[in-house]
């Protein structure tokens, strides 16, 4: 069995499976957001009743983190529900955005939008927030109610999106109707050069085979050069999967996964046990492709889907109107440093704006000092418009008042992981996927450019 069909088969209760088959799945961890909890709620209420418990409270995990920071009240009363819920229930996982349990989450535009407007428990975007907050574990198997839940198969876990009905189901059950999906093995060999990063690699994989080449597929990462790769690089691979129609990505667990995973358990306190799958002799896989990281350059995915790839310095003519970095696939501390790499020591040339993943990324960054300024105030210097307000943001538009949000149809280059027409903002917009590195130095030159000339 490959990686995907072992953790399913464990979960369902068998000794095997195979691709196709439909099984019964025992969730470890629901999530759901400020998005799709108010629904999912709702439906779990209609289908089991209005005084129904959740199947397991310490599964739930709850996590507002997308329309948060802005003054629209239908989204701020999407908190709202959410804590009612968490309470009613006793969820002890609900990252709220405010301190006060009595309390209803109201941002205040009048305090600016770069300030943070947030209590000690928030916890930012939930894909990059689970990890963090030890909700990842090897072997297990996480549903959540949003496409780049598939982010956790950096973890050697089972983990992907379903819709709200699907949830409410969970939610009651703890249990889920799953076809076991194909699996597609990605062999990695060798190591990326200075300058090619993570994205670089997804953003390849999905021209290769198309934004729909993996439709309900698992994409299997293996290989030397997968182990070369930290957990912040899985985790933006795994993230983008679905960016190729993906059910999931996983990759296999080893000494750089349990050393993040245990660490975060136990600052957490979160549950700490876990048996990791390993590889079989035996797979079945649908195809399977080498790619050789070393051969690998500064790559962009070009207006309007995941799928268009080209190389940056193909691109040198694409004048640009806007930078941004953020995001659960591009919006990590990791992520951050390489953009400041290319960054410091320059200004950018264009209206740039660095949204972290999470509060924890927003203080390390400006607890990491280079040459004696924080990197946070490094690119401040730079002309770089940062926020304190770790979240979702401009990433899929979000009302709009949203930080970073085009309103006008505008050309993007973006750490993000999404480039449909109007994903985010303004429909006419255009919005250029690339990797940390690749967008400072778009932001420096106002056009898209390779890197490697800046470092
Ligand atoms: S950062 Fe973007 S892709 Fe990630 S969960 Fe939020 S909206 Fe979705």
């Amino acid at each position: 069995m490959t990686l995907t069909e072992k953790i399913l088969a464990r979960a369902s209760g068998r000794k095997s499976v195979r691709a196709g088959e439909n099984i019964w799945v025992s969730a470890d961890v629901l999530m759901t957001h400020d998005v799709c909890g108010p629904g999912t709620i709702g439906v779990f209420k209609k289908e089991f009743g209005r005084n129904a418990r959740v199947w397991d409270p310490k599964k739930v995990v709850i996590i507002p983190d997308h329309y948060i920071f802005s003054a629209d009240r239908r989204s701020n009363r999407n908190v709202d529900t959410l804590r009612e819920f968490a309470q009613e229930q006793g969820l002890e996982y609900f990252y709220d955005v405010i301190d006060d349990p009595t309390g209803k989450w109201v941002f205040d535009p009048s305090k600016g939008d770069v300030e943070r407007q947030y209590g000690s428990k928030y916890a930012g975007v939930c894909h990059v927030a689970l990890p963090e907050k030890g909700h990842t574990r090897p072997g297990e198997v996480l549903f959540g109610t949003d496409s780049h839940t598939c982010t956790a198969g950096a973890f050697n876990e089972f983990a992907t999106g379903i819709g709200n009905t699907d949830a409410g189901f969970v939610l009651g059950t703890g249990k889920l109707l799953v076809k076991v999906p194909e699996t597609i093995h990605f062999k990695l060999d060798g190591k990326m050069q200075d300058g090619v990063m993570a994205k670089d690699l997804i953003l390849h994989v999905i021209g290769e085979i198309g934004f729909d080449g993996a439709t309900y597929c698992a994409m299997q990462f293996d290989g030397p050069g997968a182990h070369e790769m930290s957990i912040d690089d899985r985790m933006t691979v795994a993230n983008m999967a679905i960016e190729s129609g993906g059910k999931n990505g996983i990759f296999e667990f080893d000494e750089k996964t349990a050393a993040y995973v245990d660490e975060r358990c136990r600052r957490n306190g979160t549950k700490s046990e876990y048996t990791p799958v390993e590889r079989d002799e035996e797979e079945h896989f649908l195809r399977e492709l080498v790619i050789d990281l070393d051969a690998l350059e500064p790559t962009v995915a070009c207006h309007p889907n995941p799928a268009q790839r080209k190389l940056a310095r193909e691109l040198d003519e694409i004048k640009l109107d806007r930078a941004y970095i953020g995001s659960c696939t591009g919006g990590k501390t990791s992520d951050f440093l390489a953009f400041a790499r290319v960054i410091k020591g320059n200004k950018v040339a264009i209206d740039t704006f660095g949204v972290p993943a999470t509060p924890l990324i927003v203080n390390e960054l400006k607890s990491i000092n280079w040459d004696g300024a924080s990197v946070w105030d490094i690119l401040i210097e730079a002309g770089v418009k940062m926020t304190e307000n770790a979240g979702c943001a401009a990433c899929l538009g979000g009302p709009e008042d949203t930080f970073g949000r085009m309103n006008t149809p505008l050309k993007c280059i973006s750490t993000t992981n999404r480039n449909f027409p109007g994903r985010m903002g303004h429909k006419e917009s255009q919005v250029f996927l690339a990797s940390p590195m690749t967008v400072a130095a778009g932001a420096i030159e106002g056009r898209i450019t390779d890197p490697r000339r800046f470092i």
